[in-house]
């Protein structure tokens, strides 16, 4: 059968935790606050040293397990060979696959996504994985990889591979259409590197850091395949599509001065986590209606989020005590959404 799609119309999201390492700086002053166990078990105590820990999380602590867990040490290939090299496969069979990272600001959401050159992250190792798949099975040589770069800024979506005025976005058949958006044709991996962090350069920064990228900003990259298959008599068409997905900080915006800029940007990406919250809350209460229309990240994804797609959460956290309180929210957000 040609589409896994056909009467399996079921979303599934799998919730994986990824812990990064201890920072230089951090070392020095900050306990752990999290420990993983038996790649799937996540621990969160409050209590500081090490005896602390060992004496007091059975009793104090809190207990987390997810699809999978990642300690400090895991590779980027290991993190997506286990959270996305499925959904690749099901994009080629015509299945849309999303991936998110979701965290505080500094939990390793872009060192998750993109990577560095000699370690890519997610993005990369997904496109070379299409690459290679798509030149096996291509039955007579033709396909295309088209990778669109977008961002949702303050509900402003902007191209991020050619940066100029805001995009509007049109419903259509499919889904929601960035009008305009750049669709770049990718050959090659090594080009898209490059091309990703230049796209990743372009992203808001805060007017007061002018290097950082903001933590209100989230990044969509979408890379849509498209090739021919044989079967038995007939030429197919197969065409999918990937959403992978650096989300904005999910730390709490700080309510200060309702009246500044800085709270309204805070107030709409609350808006859009929170209305991605609410569908995917949504989808794995299996509702019928899902509020896809309450922000631009989720109309956006329409057609990215349940119905015949995979969806995967990847939650971000840091290890040290100062951060406390926000692995404590990521990781119930992510209890939420399992
Ligand atoms: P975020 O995008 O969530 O704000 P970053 O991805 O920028 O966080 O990570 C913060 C810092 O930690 C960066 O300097 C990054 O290179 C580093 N980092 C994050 N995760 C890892 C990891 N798994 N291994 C090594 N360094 C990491
Ligand atoms: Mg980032």
């Amino acid at each position: 059968e040609d589409s896994e799609a056909s009467g399996d119309t079921g979303s599934r999201i799998m919730v994986f935790v990824r812990l990064r390492p201890m920072g230089k700086k951090e070392e020095a002053g900050s306990r752990r606050c999290v420990r993983i166990a038996n790649r799937r078990d996540v621990y969160l105590t409050e209590f500081a040293s090490e005896t602390d820990y060992l004496r007091l999380k059975r009793v104090r602590g809190r207990h987390f397990c997810f699809d999978a867990a990642f300690p400090e040490s895991t590779s980027q290939q290991e993190v997506y060979l286990t959270t996305t090299t499925e959904l690749v496969e099901g994009v080629l069979r015509g299945r849309n696959g999303t991936v998110f990272c979701y965290g505080a600001t500094g939990a390793g959401k872009t060192y998750t996504m993109l990577g560095t050159l000699e370690n890519p992250g997610v993005m990369v190792l997904a496109i070379k994985d299409l690459f290679s798949k798509i030149r096996q099975r291509s039955f007579n040589g033709s396909y295309s990889l088209l990778l669109s770069y977008l961002e949702v800024y303050n509900e402003t979506v902007r191209d991020l591979l050619s940066p100029g005025r805001p995009l509007v976005l049109r419903e259509d058949k499919q889904g929601t259409i960035a009008a305009g958006l750049t669709q770049y044709r990718a050959y090659s991996t090594d080009e898209v590197m490059q091309l990703l962090q230049q796209g990743n350069r372009n992203r808001t920064t805060e007017p007061t850091r002018v290097n950082e990228t903001s933590s209100r900003s989230h990044a969509i990259l979408q890379i849509i395949t498209e090739y021919q298959v044989k079967d038995s008599l007939n030429v197919v068409t197969r065409v999918g599509k990937l959403s992978l997905i650096d989300l904005a900080g999910s730390e709490r915006a700080l309510a200060t001065d309702l009246r500044t800029q800085r709270s309204i940007e805070g107030a709409n990406i609350n808006r859009s986590l929170l209305a991605l919250s609410s569908c995917i809350n949504a989808l794995v209460e299996g509702k019928r209606h899902i509020p896809y229309r309450n922000s631009k990240l989720t109309q956006l994804l329409k057609d990215s989020l349940g119905g015949p797609c995979n969806t995967v959460m990847i939650a971000n956290i840091s290890p040290g005590h100062f951060s406390f309180s926000e692995t404590q929210n990521t990781l119930h957000w992510a209890d939420r959404a399992k």
